[in-house]
């Protein structure tokens, strides 16, 4: 009886691999990750269990600027800080105006 528990060297699989150059889209996905700053990508965590999320980054200083309306997805997400102003529903930078 061949022993069938020996493990083969299992081969090495591409997904794995870190891709060098991160496109302009998986950036704006980084931005949109809930839970995180949009701006610097800090964990923003949540002001209690069950709620929503923290609307102020202790990281960068940003904040989520409810009277700001975001021109690319017309939402009020726009996260204002140091670093600019990016939008935490579809992760564009948002010009001042
Ligand atoms: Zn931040
Ligand atoms: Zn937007």
């Amino acid at each position: 009886m061949p022993r069938s528990s020996m493990r083969r060297p299992t081969p090495v699989g591409r997904e794995d691999e870190v891709p060098r150059h991160r496109s302009q889209s998986d950036a704006r996905a980084a931005r949109k990750t809930p839970g995180r700053c949009p701006l610097c990508g800090a964990k923003v965590g949540r002001i209690k269990p069950g709620t929503r999320h923290a609307r102020h980054c202790g990281a960068c200083g940003g904040t989520l600027n409810k009277d700001i309306t975001c021109p690319h997805c017309q939402t009020h997400r726009v996260w204002t800080g140091k670093r600019g102003r990016v939008c935490h529903g579809c992760g564009r930078t948002v010009d001042r105006r």
